[in-house]
């Protein structure tokens, strides 16, 4: 089985504020007008192709935007999907509920009743969600899901990883309550790690143009892709063995 799923963050909004705001955050919000370009050109390629995007799960040949953080632009992001027919999975860190710059818990009720998918990014977005204690990892999902049910009244069986960091504990641990766990790593093809379902994700970041989302669509420079990634976590783990752990 293959498929595409993009992750994406935030779009720069008027005031903004959406999502976080410390330095690299800037780097995943895309302008309004790039991101509906993208949209427009995904939709025209899967009208041609044999893919799809209007399904609430994982299939072959299904195309998936996914969204992390839980940032206040995520309804205007839900409007431009629906437009085109598609829905979208979002990912919410719980304890940002609320505060300024990200969806209020009727904001996350509506984007399910729209027919969207609300999936978990953790508690509290942990900088090194691979540093934390086994435990630790365990109360973040879990306090996570149980936040999301209270909301939504439905069962949250999807999360994302936060900060991309893959750990076999961040799995193992997610394990225990979701059915999807969506990585930062650039894979075409679903795995299981026990008895969860892992799912790549390709990045897209603000200089990205709808040709590159294309070549995405295409599987042009995946192999680069991978590499690129396998180097940035040699050298993300290298930095990180000098900080000490996290908790
Ligand atoms: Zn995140």
């Amino acid at each position: 089985m293959y498929y595409r799923a993009l992750l994406y963050h935030d779009l720069v909004d008027p005031l903004g504020i959406s999502g976080f705001s410390r330095d690299q955050a800037s780097s995943y919000k895309l302008t309004k007008e790039n991101f509906i370009r993208q949209i427009k050109y995904c939709f025209e390629f899967i009208s041609n192709e044999s893919f799809h995007s209007r399904l609430r799960y994982v299939e072959d040949n299904n195309l998936l935007f996914t969204f992390d953080d839980g940032g206040s632009s995520m309804l205007d992001i839900a409007d431009i999907l629906e437009s085109f027919g598609f829905y979208g999975y979002f990912f919410i860190s719980t304890s940002f509920i609320g505060k300024n710059g990200f969806l209020n818990k009727p904001q996350i009720k509506e984007l399910h009743d729209r027919g969207h998918i609300v999936g978990s990014h953790s508690h509290s977005h942990p900088h090194i969600f691979s540093k934390l204690s086994f435990d630790k990892m365990k109360h973040e999902w879990e306090t996570s899901k149980d936040i999301l049910e209270s909301i939504l009244s439905y069962e949250v069986d999807s999360c994302s990883l936060p900060g991309g960091e893959m750990n076999k504990n961040g799995i193992s641990t997610a394990g225990l309550f979701f059915k999807n766990f969506f990585c930062s790593e650039p894979y075409i093809r679903p795995y299981y790690s026990g008895n969860i379902l892992i799912l790549g994700r390709i990045s897209i970041q603000k200089q990205h143009s709808h040709k590159y989302v294309l070549d995405v669509l295409k599987s042009r420079f995946l192999i680069k892709q991978r590499i690129i990634r396998i180097f940035k976590n040699i050298i993300k783990k290298f930095y990180y063995l000098n900080k000490g752990p996290y908790d």
